[in-house]
């Protein structure tokens, strides 16, 4: 199958990756722990653009920012440099930004996603460096607000702007490549992906080759996808009537699932680039390979590891390495469940249950599962018994013993259905006649008088199967 892309969708993305587990900010020794304190708390003379005041590089952000240009396959250049990007707003009180412009630290590398068509190549332009500005808080709505409050306690912290080709042809698309994105950037263990402003994202997106709009400033995924889909709908409309698609940036309203537009976008020589001169060239060339062999197993390696090593369905290896949590949770499972059974454990039950309540792997033990898989397997409890259990830890707490008791859970003997099954029968001579006769349904109905005798502790199948041996036996 080839996917279409029948109205021409281009999506290209820039993502915002904070680096929140560095211990200090990009340029200054304040700490990165800002995200619980009262505001402008963590700033100083620098990250304050005080004048006279001194950067110096954080050396450790420099080796996060190699780790994730190697990790998205990029190639690292020789020497880089920063860059001021002069404009004036007041969540940057310095009067310009700290970035990369033309020696960014990664350029020209790769991320393969599950695309509409199967595997999908993007492009990656290229990753660099640079701060994180303050952060303006409106009371009320972007539009309506009548003042402005300012927090710098986000002011130089260390970004990593990664910039993709225009290579997403639906909102699905981009979507993916943020997760997969996501899930590489938490391998790397450089970011924490639940803080607030771990991820921004801004998307281009253009259709049928016509000029694209920028959306700025979208904060999950999922905006991510509504922003999109919102954004070419108006786009078709706007040709459909006849009108132009002007160039120009838009602002997503999360709550209103709308973008609207801000204002038209600047041209690169508006932000009059040039060398930061407080802070000197660096030659990285040198650093990168000893990087390289450092680097962790990454998603796509896991994931064919899985594969060969535990004899899992991809399915099953591809749902267990999205989340490096969950993969390292599968692994402490395998090692004393037969591997194929914790996979479909995992991925399948208790993955399922976890997305279902919002909650993610820490909220679940290895311990539990172990016990409750190894209840089904030693058919001490039924598979729906097993769900159960998992359920009620997630819902209720308690360990899986205490629960399997207090709730009957133990699975009845062999016998116990047995008898249940001639009681069924003898109970039920029309339904048994009926299915005699050919009717499929009855027996369904015969199985449900046995689960209900059973108060539903019997397996299902095994009851179906004794119910079929005894309607044989009658037969005969
Ligand atoms: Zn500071």
């Amino acid at each position: 199958m080839v996917y279409e892309n029948p109205d021409g969708v281009m999506i290209g993305l820039e993502i915002h990756v904070q680096l929140n587990k560095l211990n200090t900010k990009m340029f200054c020794g304040c700490s990165t722990q800002y995200h619980n304190a009262g505001p402008n708390t963590h700033v100083c003379p620098v990250c304050l653009g005080l004048p006279g005041s001194l950067p110096v590089i954080n050396k450790r952000a420099v080796e996060y920012a190699i780790r994730i240009g190697l990790a998205l396959n990029c190639d690292i250049v020789e020497q880089t440099q920063f860059h001021r990007k002069n404009y004036y707003y007041p969540d940057l009180p310095k009067g310009f930004q700290t970035t990369q412009y033309d020696f960014p630290i990664a350029s020209g590398g790769k991320v393969v996603i599950e695309g509409e068509d199967g595997e999908h190549v993007v492009r990656i332009t290229r990753a660099h460096m640079e701060e994180d500005p303050g952060r303006l808080m409106h009371i009320g709505s972007i539009e309506k607000s009548k003042g402005t409050l300012i927090d710098y306690n986000r002011s130089g912290m260390g970004l990593i702007e990664i910039v993709s080709e225009p290579d997403m042809r639906s909102p699905k698309e981009a979507r993916r490549f943020l997760d997969k994105l996501r899930n590489i950037m938490e391998y790397l263990d450089v970011f924490d992906s639940d803080l607030e402003g771990a991820m921004k994202v801004d998307a281009n997106v253009s259709i049928m080759g016509g000029d694209r709009t920028e959306v700025k400033n979208i904060s999950s995924h999922k905006g991510a996808e509504r922003a999109l889909l919102y954004e070419i709908m108006r786009q078709k409309n706007l040709l459909r009537r006849g009108g132009n698609v002007v160039m120009e940036t838009r602002h997503f309203d999360e709550a209103r699932g709308v973008t609207i537009s801000m204002r038209t976008k600047e041209e690169e020589h508006d932000y009059r680039y040039f060398p930061e001169p407080d802070l000197v060239p660096m030659r990285v060339a040198d650093w990168a390979p000893s990087i390289y062999e450092a680097l962790p197993e990454l998603p796509d390696a896991k994931r064919e590891r899985f594969v060969s090593q535990y004899d899992m369905a991809d399915m099953h290896a591809k749902a267990l390495t999205s989340d490096i949590r969950v993969a390292d949770f599968y692994e402490l499972v395998a090692a004393v469940i037969d591997p194929r059974t914790a996979a479909a454990w995992v991925a399948d039950v208790l993955k399922g249950e976890l997305n279902y309540r919002d909650l993610n792997i820490t909220s679940f033990t290895v311990d539990d599962i172990v016990e409750i898989i190894k209840l089904v397997v030693e058919g001490k409890i039924t598979e729906k018994s097993g769900v159960q259990v998992i359920r009620t830890i997630m819902d209720e707490g308690g360990s899986p013993q205490d629960i399997v008791r207090q709730n009957g859970l133990l699975r009845v003997e062999d016998d116990i259905v047995t008898q249940a099954v001639s009681e069924v029968i003898s109970e039920n001579k029309d339904a048994l006649s009926d299915y005699i006769a050919g009717k499929g349904k009855s027996l369904n109905y015969l199985v449900g008088q046995v689960m209900k005798k059973t108060n539903g502790r019997a397996d299902a199948r095994q009851a179906r199967e004794m119910m079929l041996e005894a309607i044989d036996r009658i037969n005969k």
